[in-house]
This record gives C-alpha cells, structure tokens and sequence, in this order.
C-alpha cells in the first residue's frame, strides 16, 4: 500500500497592499505562513475594482530568486533593465530569474476591469543568488495540459503524467495549475523529501489529517501537507481549480528585506547598497 500525506493544516492568508497601492491576498509569506521551502511567497490577486489595482508595481529592484506571474485574467505589463518588455495575456506566464539583480515594472492593463493571478517567488540556493538574470515569457498555447480521470492540470514547471512544464526552473519545482470535476478525487505521487502546498482558488476540496479527520479546504486557501508519500484531496461539489507548488526544500538560511532574499544580513546590506548605488541591476 502506497503511503500518503496528510492535510497538516489550512491558511486562508491574508490582505496585504503592494507596489504603487495595489490590493492583494498574501497567501504565503504571512506570519501565519512564512514560506514553503523553497517557496518564498504567494501573492494572489482577484478583483473587479480597477483603482484596487490599476497602479500597479512601478520600477523595483529584485535580487536572490525568481518571481513566477501567473496571469488568469486581465493583462500585464512588464519592463525590466535587461531591455524586456512584454504584455501577459489571461493563461501566459512569466517567469523572471531575478539573479543577481534586476529592476523592473508590472503593470496591470484592464479586461473588463477584471485582474485574476498570482505572484510566486521562488527561493534560489546560495550558489544561484548571484547567477546572471533571466526571463522567459510562455504564452498559454506553450503551456500543455496532463488530462487524467476527474480533471486536468496546465503544467507550468516541472513534468506531470508525461507532461513536460514549459518553463525552465533553477531548481527542482513541479507547478500546476489544477482543474478538478465536481467530487473528483485527484492522486498526485510526490517524491520523497519533496514539500509542497495547494493554494485553491475556487471551489473547495476535502483532505484528511493525521488522525484520520476530514476537513474541508475552501477558496481562497492553502492547504499544507506532512509526511511522505502521495497526497490525495477530493473536490467539493462545485469542483476546485488549484495552484500546486511543489519543490526540493533548499535548507539554506533566509534572510528578507522587502525585494531582496539572501542567505545573510550581510549579503542584504551588499543588495542595499548596490542599488542605492545605482549597480545593482548592472553589476
Ligand atoms: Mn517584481
């Protein structure tokens, strides 16, 4: 008999503002929540109020890992100093490798007024903090989809039933965006010393504990995991649509100063003084 994971607990996140005012939930990267290792954070947005979110993120610095803008509804613009500049339409990613140093702008542009996704940031090991940056814009038709009984999920990074992600990831990460039919029950194999969470978005799945309880997990909310083996949710009757990150824990020590994610307070101060001297993106 295969082992599985238990639901280990439930976080509904929490409001947060970012960038030039916009409003968002915090998923991951809350005091309730800290990371995921190696997930750093995630950042979800969903409204239809466009002064919640027209003014978006202008120029910022990051340095230290990657930044994962998954776009479902609405569209965003981007710039940065390396010389992109892109637009993500509902269903596109992109998936920036901060590296050493990059600045760069998101802004929203409106559907409708709608804005729908997420921001993931993706811890980078001590020997890739410095690594040149880098940037890969995947437009939805790139990103294939692993169909299985029950539902099927859009394979970001990582492979999923003989489905490749079309993003190429520093670290070993499996990201998927998840669709499951009313009251399917969806089996996911996850490989030993691997973490992971489940951020559901709509709808609601059902997941058992340690002692053999059944808990509801509804949207917007992330479900977290202990032990080893496959983890096994069931959704709800309205279905469930979810982000699954998964990833190899990196275990380094983790020090956070707004955009910068190093290993010591050291290397914060470095990141601080590089971009108030003007080197940080051009070092
Ligand atoms: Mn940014």
């Amino acid at each position: 008999m295969t082992a599985t994971r238990h639901l280990a607990g439930i976080s509904p996140g929490m409001p947060a503002t970012d960038g030039a005012g916009v409003q968002l939930t915090r998923m991951v990267g809350t005091p309730e929540l800290d990371m995921v290792d190696p997930f750093l954070m995630l950042d979800r947005i969903d409204r239809d109020d466009p002064e919640s979110y027209i003014a978006g993120f202008p120029n910022h610095p990051h340095r230290g890992f990657e930044t994962v803008t998954i776009m479902l509804e609405g569209l965003m613009r981007h710039r940065d100093s390396v010389g992109n500049d892109g637009l993500l339409r509902p269903g596109d990613i992109q998936w920036m490798t901060a590296g050493r140093g990059i600045i760069h702008s998101e802004l929203p542009e409106m559907i409708d007024g709608r804005l729908k996704g997420f921001q993931l940031w993706v811890n980078l090991p001590a020997e890739k903090k410095m690594m040149s940056p880098g940037y890969q814009d995947i437009p939805a038709a790139d990103i294939e989809t692993a169909e299985f009984d029950g539902g099927r999920a859009r394979v970001i990074a990582g492979d999923y039933l003989k489905v490749h992600g079309a993003a190429q990831a520093q670290i070993p990460i499996r990201l998927l965006d998840v669709l499951l039919d009313p009251g399917a029950e969806w089996r996911i194999d996850v490989p030993t010393g691997n973490d992971l969470f489940m951020c559901v978005y709509e709808g609601s799945v059902t997941g058992t504990d340690q002692d053999g309880g059944c808990h509801a997990v509804s949207s917007p909310a992330v479900a977290l995991f202990g032990g080893e083996g496959d983890v096994i949710v069931t959704a709800g009757d309205g279905g469930a649509e979810i982000l699954y990150c998964e990833g190899r824990p990196i275990a380094e020590p983790v020090e956070k100063y707004g955009p910068f994610v190093m290993n010591t307070r050291e290397e914060l101060q470095q990141a601080l003084d590089d971009f108030n001297a003007g080197t940080l993106a051009t070092a």
